[in-house]
This record gives C-alpha cells, sequence and structure tokens, in this order.
C-alpha cells in the first residue's frame, strides 16, 4: 500500500521534474534524478540508452520479465501558470503530463521495492523525446530488448477527460500513426497579368488539395479510421508573379499498415494526375513517422486486470473511440506484446487539455499510477 510517505515523495518528484522541463534528448538533469533514485531503490541502473534514456532492473527469483515504461521529456510550450511549481525554463513545460508518469513509474519501483508478493524480473524504461523526436525508437535501436529482455512491455498517459480513478483501453487500436508529407508542384512562372504564358503552380496546388480531401471521403471505406490534413502551402512572394513552385505539406493518421499503403498510394496518383491535367509536374515525399499503437489483446488482458485490482471493476473500461493523436510507444508495441491505457485525471473541476500551456498533470493520480504498475507486475506473474 502506499504511505503518506511515498505519497508526498512522488508529489516532490513530480513537482520538482514540473519546475525544471527538459525537452527531447536533453532530460539530463531528470536522467541524473531518475537514475539516483532508482539506485536508492535497489535497482541495477543503465543509463544512456537512447542519449539520454534510463533503465532499472529489479530482480525477485526466477519468474517472467516485464518493461513498464515511462516517458520524461517536456515541451517547448511557455507555461502560463503561476503556482509555486510552475517551470523555471523560459519556454518550456510539461504540458503532456510526463513529469507525473515519470513520478508514477518512480513510485511503482518503490512499491516493488518493499514487496515481497511478486517473483520475475521488472524493467524500469524511462525514454526520452517521446514528443517529437521517437525516442522510444531510438531506445529500440540502441538495443532495449537485446539488453534488456521483457515478454511484454506496458505504457500508460494520463487522459484529461476521464475522471480521476478511472482507466480506459483497447484490446486493439489506441492511438493512430503519425506520418508527414511534402508535396512539390513544379509550375512555369510568369507575369500574373499573362497567365497563358506559364503554367499556373497555385492554381494547381489548390485543385490538388480539394483532391486530396477525397481519399478519405471517397476512396477508403466509411468503416476505416483516417485522416489527411494539409497544413502547409508555401508559394509565391509578389501580388503580380505566378510563382514556379508551390510546396504542400501535411500529415496522415491512421490505423494499419494497409491503410497507409492506400494513402501514399493515392496522394501519389491524385496529385500527379491532376498535375497532368494542368501541365504541371507534382512529387510526393512522404515521411514514416510514428506507427499506430495497438494493444495486443493478451497484454490488454493483464492491463484490465490490473486496472481493476486498481480501481475496481466499475471504473476500467474496454472498448473506447481510439485517438487520432499518436504515440512512439508504438515502436515498443511493435516488437513486443503491449498494452497501452489512459489514466482519468480530472477532478471536480476538470483541468486543462494536454498540451496546453495551463495545463498541470494532477497529483492526487499518483498514487493510482503507482498502485497500477505494482498490480500489473503481480497480474503479469500470474498469467503464465
Ligand atoms: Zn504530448
Ligand atoms: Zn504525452
Amino acid at each position: 500500500m502506499i504511505d503518506e510517505e511515498l505519497r508526498g515523495q512522488m508529489v516532490n518528484w513530480r513537482r520538482q521534474l514540473h519546475r525544471h522541463p527538459e525537452t527531447a534528448f536533453e532530460e539530463v538533469a531528470t536522467a541524473r534524478m531518475v537514475a539516483k533514485t532508482l539506485r536508492e531503490l535497489g535497482c541495477e541502473v543503465h543509463e544512456g540508452l537512447g542519449q539520454t534514456g534510463v533503465v532499472g532492473t529489479l530482480r525477485r527469483g526466477a519468474g517472467r520479465s516485464i518493461g513498464l515504461r515511462a516517458d520524461m521529456d517536456a515541451l517547448p510550450i511557455a507555461e502560463f501558470n503561476s503556482f509555486e511549481h510552475r517551470s523555471e525554463v523560459k519556454g518550456k513545460m510539461h504540458a503532456c503530463g510526463h513529469d507525473g508518469h515519470t513520478a508514477m513509474l518512480l513510485g511503482g519501483a518503490a512499491l516493488l521495492s518493499r514487496d515481497s508478493g511478486w517473483r520475475g524480473t521488472v524493467h524500469f524504461i524511462f525514454q526520452p523525446a517521446e514528443e517529437v523526436a521517437g525516442g522510444g525508437k531510438v531506445m529500440m535501436e540502441d538495443g532495449l530488448f537485446e539488453r534488456f529482455e521483457c515478454e511484454a512491455v506496458f505504457g500508460l498517459h494520463n487522459w484529461p477527460g476521464l475522471p480521476l480513478g478511472r482507466f480506459a483501453l483497447n484490446d486493439g487500436p489506441m492511438m493512430a500513426s503519425f506520418d508527414t508529407f511534402e508535396l512539390l508542384v513544379d509550375g512555369n512562372g510568369s507575369h500574373a497579368a499573362m497567365p497563358e504564358e506559364g503554367i499556373d503552380a497555385l492554381v494547381c496546388a489548390s485543385h490538388i488539395v480539394i483532391g486530396l480531401q477525397t481519399i478519405v471521403s471517397r476512396r477508403l471505406s466509411p468503416k476505416e479510421a483516417a485522416v489527411i490534413s494539409v497544413t502547409q502551402i508555401h508559394g509565391g512572394e509578389a501580388w503580380n508573379v505566378l510563382p514556379d513552385r508551390v510546396v504542400i505539406r501535411g500529415t496522415v493518421r491512421c490505423f494499419s499498415a494497409d491503410i497507409q499503403q492506400r494513402i501514399i498510394e493515392l496522394l501519389g496518383e491524385i496529385s500527379e494526375s491532376t498535375a497532368r491535367a494542368h501541365g504541371a509536374i507534382a512529387a510526393l515525399s512522404y515521411h514514416y513517422g510514428y506507427p499506430a499503437t495497438i494493444n495486443a489483446a493478451s497484454a490488454a488482458g493483464v492491463a484490465a486486470a490490473a486496472a481493476r485490482a486498481t480501481v475496481g471493476s466499475d471504473s476500467v473500461t474496454v472498448g473506447i473511440m481510439p485517438s487520432m493523436a499518436s504515440e512512439d510507444f508504438a515502436f515498443m508495441a511493435e516488437s513486443r506484446p503491449a498494452a497501452y491505457v489512459w489514466m482519468g485525471v480530472d477532478g471536480k473541476t476538470p483541468g486543462a487539455p494536454l498540451h496546453n500551456p495551463h495545463y498541470d498533470f494532477n497529483d492526487d493520480a499518483l498514487s493510482i499510477g503507482a498502485s497500477y504498475w505494482l498490480n500489473l507486475v503481480k497480474t503479469f506473474g500470474e498469467y503464465s
């Protein structure tokens, strides 16, 4: 059980991290604090995996091996809060609650270090750069699961909009993939008063943007969820000149590799054929970002059972609408059976949403999260 001392310690860790936010691959002080705390709890500690990642290991005889993952990075957002533990770093803040995730996993390590009711090996994975730079992928490339064998891996995110004391998950897709694309539309520049002398890349690009809207609405099944958003159009600098080139950029989100491939084909097909109709040329560059986060049914069963043991059966929902946002836990989930859960944080008065400059992790959730990690390890052991 969580006593007042550990509860207070988690609040202190969380607020200390909140005061000193560090963004992607700069989590040096955060990693140092995590490593120090894990050592004090009796873990074997490995630093520098995936640049600033930390792995702590607890062993308790023979048994299954499990990975528990938290993210440590902050965001490049200027904090608007005025409370005492507000960010002391200009232009950076923990607006996604990774300060809370880190404190809860440390709390879970503290509970497991003093509990004799489990067997096996637990790897506490503290990853850098979740937000933009794919720190989870970098840890994997650095040999995370070769060096720390995990039969399954589990992740958690605080979820504004879900009441405190509730968990929600799926035994399938949880978060969408996140890719980006760029289309270069090459026409032929001319005087704006004499369009017949050139090929208007701007009009062509406009048709392409409209055409891309038909991929989700007309070309994919209505039963498939996908988003294609054009977020940038760059072209032209003068009132009276038609530019040679227009650059279109955007993002693609979906839940399966098949749909992703179909979208890539259609992005190319629609942009190239539209450009041809205008006498222009379109070239597509597609960048794979984060894959979709898909829970394995077996691991989701363990996570749901652990959540029920933590907050009661009535407070755990299995079967929710997945989010079109993305999560780099997906890289770990591609490699091992995995489950990622949302943990409620809304008190009587709901706080600000994720990535908002008023956001602050709800400290009342810390004990729930740490207990979930303890229950997860115990439940996982029973499922062998
Ligand atoms: Zn975030
Ligand atoms: Zn986050």
